[in-house]
């Protein structure tokens, strides 16, 4: 298995570490030319949403990995990712990938701007640590849409069939069942 792990802005070494200690390979989305290797997965890791959208079409990658998303390869985005994965955006007129039934609110979670931390239920794993910073949340879903986890009413984590999406930050943390779950959903395909 290779997860190719979208390099252009944000946390994305945090992310090839959580493979790399499942004993998963991955390598760097940086530039069009990494689209050519093969993967099985994608993520979409945590930083600014406008900058990696931005970096995404100057870069000519964004249709090619909106294809591959679209043609089933699962993806798993946090925090800005679940931004681009998002069909629209409450709070900004941007849409990115839309590939996701999901309506994400940007920078709006909880204490609003800051950053936290809290221990919460996942759904088919148990309780998970989860770190926030300036998270977006989702405030509706499509029916194709599985909740995966809340935090004081507010959707955090959803999953429709090959898609993953978390407002917070699993590679944050020393805890590797997220990722896990994004290995086996892509075991599972
Ligand atoms: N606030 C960022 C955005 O709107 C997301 C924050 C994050 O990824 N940690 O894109």
């Amino acid at each position: 298995m290779n997860i190719g792990v979208l390099a252009v802005q944000g946390a994305f070494i945090e992310h090839e570490k959580m493979l790399s200690e499942l004993g998963v390979s991955s390598f760097e989305i940086r530039q069009k030319a990494d689209l050519s290797k093969s993967f099985d997965g994608i993520i979409i890791p945590g930083g600014e949403s406008t900058v990696q959208g931005k970096l995404l079409k100057e870069l000519d990658m964004f249709d090619e990995i909106k294809t591959a998303i679209e043609s089933g390869v699962p993806v798993f985005g946090t925090c800005a990712g679940l931004i681009l994965l998002a069909k629209s955006i409450a709070n900004d007129k941007n849409t990115y990938f839309g590939t996701m039934d999901t309506v994400a609110v940007r920078n709006a979670y909880g204490r609003q701007l800051g950053s936290f931390h809290t221990d919460s239920e996942f759904k088919g794993i148990g309780t998970v640590p989860m770190t926030f910073i300036r998270a977006p949340y989702i405030s509706s879903v499509g029916e194709g849409v599985d909740v995966l986890a809340e935090v004081d009413g507010k959707i955090v984590a959803a999953r429709q069939g090959n898609q993953l999406a978390t407002a917070f930050h699993p590679e944050l943390d020393n805890d590797l069942r997220i990722h896990e779950y994004f290995v086996n959903m892509i075991n599972n395909r």
